[in-house]
């Protein structure tokens, strides 16, 4: 039966409706039911080795659109609803987004299941069900507050399997039950992504937003994901998280293993843990232990298990790399110790020197060094990222393990980040060069015979400029707010950190809306789209969003300088919103400290939709920079070396950097002039103007007069259309090599060797 009919009559059965007279929530309810029974019925692709994704986030987005598009069947499904008064576009907005990750690191573990299943290889995604999320953000009084995200409703992909395993705690034991979601890929074939859950969990402990007992593991350990750790009830509650996700994740593997036939000691013959960040470490001394009950010796269980563990570092900020104290473990998972100490003690023997110890003379764990030493592999997620593993900060362990190291570059999903949320532009590429570009990302290259075409130009601009007034349209309904569509749409949304530098584009806020009142309007007028999700504890982040909605409600409030500049903060910035955000992108802001961003993929996902990237050397920027050519990309700032040797000398004050440039000093002395101070918080105001003149870690004031002459010349150039919509396809036409199917390929190729 085709598919029109399958969800005509499921609509018939299930509300006694035709399609036309239905709801559209009935709509939907119905194409899940047909849409989950496909699913039901395709292949899970199998092999004789298997590769394991642990991560502790997962952020997935909605997954309606994306199985619609790799069952092949959107165009049928859309042009049915479409016959019958509806739309499909509204339908999917229904569903309620997974909250079960919170940046970067979460989206690529999505991106990378899509694309493991679309390259047809046996890998599933191992991780934890939270059901209230990270947080949902609501601002109030210009400030971030949390509320819980709750996701799981009746109509939920979720799949209730019957596993279950038991996770022996210290003082007590918890049954996990497991929940699964399908993963299809493109070709058809599907895996899983395994979410490890509770019965016991209670939503109604949280209390005053997303406050609750901490300590009261048995009802609150899948609620959120990154439980606030500013005290130790918090920092405990991690490592119960932690241990529950891997030692499910482990006797699942087993189970598989055993059930298979196969011995324990081929484990590393049938099986790859690849370990995404720290979080999922644990795993290590966790299959070393099962190991050893299962009967081998602990050498055995050591070896079988350093050959199966390969480990991904995302970061070189050194408070992002997780260590704890050896007394918590003791309090929580006593039945690791006597492992790690093992583990430490051979990785000793293998190097003495402190720096690289498992267990440091303060008696902390380090979990990356476990990783490294107990691992095959040690991957970085962009070139500059890998080198400066290898040069600077990991030095020490590259000395010892040279082999281990290998880059693979981040990439993304091109069915999520141009095929469902651009139709537009993917049917325009698909009339010029055909479709071979969604199975092999480099035909995307073909487009640079259009650049001197001025119809192909033309109609870019013309798609560029459709998604613009579809966001405005979006973030009316959303925010309330009216966006002028004809100005440029200039957008930084990831995470806020001080490293990604949002408050530099604050000074240039400041700076425009000063040029503004002082009677210089800008070349053309300009929109500031952020969106970014502050960590509940990160005090200075926090400060950064109250500065921003602050400088949002003055402009918004002054005729003089609204007609020319806009700012606008997203509430709430998740997967959904950025697929509406970032087609309609013109600007990319990837603004980073050289040396710190250790990829990024939004860069990589903006340049996919045409967006020109303003930014720094840094992360994947480096590799988009050498792609697209100096002509195509803004590149402004300090380079990492720069950088890496002021911290290393110790030499960076932004008293220094303001004594020399007085305007500069107008800018941030802004933060806390007195418009600021009439309608913000004192307090956060100057506590961020505070840390910017005295502190400034991540050296914004260093970089902030280049940046803002640079920005200032992109709107310039914005005004020469065709110029600009050349920079725009030769942007598209060199994202091919930032697909996830590339990295995924690589990975396959060096590291997981499937097939
Ligand atoms: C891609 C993505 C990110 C990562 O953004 P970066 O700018 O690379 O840090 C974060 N959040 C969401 C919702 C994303 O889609």
């Amino acid at each position: 039966m085709d598919v029109k009919t399958l969800i005509e009559e499921r609509v018939q059965t299930l509300f006694n409706l035709s399609l036309k007279d239905c709801s559209d929530e009935q709509a939907y309810v119905a194409l899940l039911s047909v849409v989950k029974e496909l699913l039901e019925d395709k292949k899970t692709i199998e092999g004789d080795r298997k590769v394991y994704y642990f991560s502790a986030e997962f952020l997935i987005g909605k997954l309606m659109s994306n199985n619609l598009i790799n069952l092949g069947i959107r165009k049928e499904v859309k042009e049915l609803f479409e016959a019958n008064g509806k739309s499909l576009a509204e339908i999917e907005e229904i569903e309620a987004e997974p909250s079960l990750g919170n940046g970067g690191l979460g989206r690529l573990a999505a991106c990378f299941l899509d694309s493991i299943a679309t390259l047809d290889l046996p890998g599933d995604g191992v991780g934890l069900n939270y059901h209230l999320g990270l947080f949902k953000q609501v601002f109030d009084h210009n400030k971030q507050c949390e509320t819980p995200n709750p996701w799981i409703d009746d109509h939920s992909w979720l799949i209730p399997t019957n596993k279950h395993y038991t996770v022996d705690f210290k003082d007590f034991s918890l049954k996990s039950e497991l929940y699964d979601l399908d993963v299809l890929g493109y070709k058809g074939n599907k895996n899983k992504l395994h979410l490890f859950d509770i019965v016991s969990v209670d939503e109604h402990i949280v209390h005053d937003g997303i406050q609750f007992d901490k300590s009261n593991i048995l009802k609150n350990l899948t609620l959120f994901l990154y439980p606030d750790d500013s005290d130790e009830d918090g920092r405990k509650l991690r490592i119960y998280q932690q241990y529950f996700m891997v030692s499910n994740g482990a006797q699942m593997i087993l189970e598989d293993i055993k059930k298979r036939g196969i011995s324990l000691t081929e484990l590393d013959k049938h099986v790859c843990i690849q370990i995404n960040d720290t979080h999922p470490s644990m795993v290590i001394p966790e299959l070393i232990r099962l190991l050893m009950q299962e009967g081998l010796t602990m050498k055995q269980a050591i070896d079988i298990t350093s050959k199966t563990c390969a480990y991904t570092n995302h970061t070189i900020l050194a408070e992002a790399l997780e260590k704890w104290p050896m007394y918590y473990l003791e309090e929580i998972v006593p039945q690791l110790i006597p492992i790690i100490e093992a583990l430490d003690a051979v990785a000793s023997e293998r190097c003495a020197d402190e720096k690289v110890a498992i267990i440091d003379s303060n008696k902390t764990v380090h979990m990356a060094h476990m990783d490294i030493h107990f691992g095959f592999s040690i991957n970085g997620v962009a070139a500059i990222h890998t080198d400066i593993l290898k040069d600077t900060e990991l030095h020490d362990f590259y000395k010892l393990y040279p082999t281990h190291f290998n880059n693979k570059t981040n990439g993304v999903t091109f069915r999520r980040w141009l095929l469902s949320c651009n139709e537009e532009l993917t049917a325009f590429i698909d009339k010029l060069i055909g479709e071979g570009y969604k199975e092999d990302a480099n035909k995307l290259e073909e487009l640079q015979k259009f650049v001197d075409d001025d119809a192909v130009l033309e109609e870019l601009l013309a798609i560029k400029q459709t998604k613009k007034e579809q966001l405005a349209h979006v973030i009316e309904a959303k925010e309330g707010i009216k966006l002028n569509p004809s100005s440029i749409f200039d957008v930084q949304v990831k995470r806020l950190h001080e490293y990604k530098r949002q408050q530099m584009n604050v000074l240039y806020i400041i700076y425009q809306y000063l040029q503004i009142k002082a009677g210089n309007k800008p070349a053309h007028p300009i929109t500031c789209i952020f969106g970014a999700k502050a960590a509940p504890a990160y005090i200075l982040a926090k400060d950064i969003i109250h500065t921003i909605l602050c400088l949002q409600q003055i402009i918004d409030n002054d005729p003089e300088v609204s007609p020319y500049l806009k700012v606008v903060m997203v509430e709430n910035y998740n997967v959904t919103y950025a697929e509406s955000i970032i087609p309609a992108a013109d600007f990319s802001e990837q603004i980073s400290l050289a040396s710190k961003e250790a990829s990024g993929t939004s860069n990589m996902k903006f340049m996919l939709n045409g967006a020109v990237t303003l930014g720094t050397d840094d992360g994947a920027n480096v590799e988009i920079h050498e792609f697209v050519g100096d002509d195509n990309i803004y590149i402004f700032g300090a380079k990492a070396d720069t950088v890496i040797a002021h911290y290393q000398n110790g030499d960076y004050h932004p008293q220094d950097v303001l004594a020399n440039d007085p305007e500069l000093r107008k800018l941030v002395d802004f933060i806390v002039s007195d418009e600021m101070k009439a309608i913000g918080d004192q307090e956060c105001l100057y506590r961020l103007y505070n840390d910017m003149t005295n502190k400034d870690w991540f050296m914004a004031l260093l970089d902030a007069r280049d940046y803002i002459q640079t920005k200032e010349q992109a709107i310039a150039d914005f005004n020469d259309r065709k110029a600009w919509a050349k920079k725009m396809l030769i942007n598209i036409s060199k994202a091919g090599f930032f697909s996830s199917d590339r990295t995924i390929a690589q990975y396959n190729e060096d590291i997981w060797k499937l097939k």
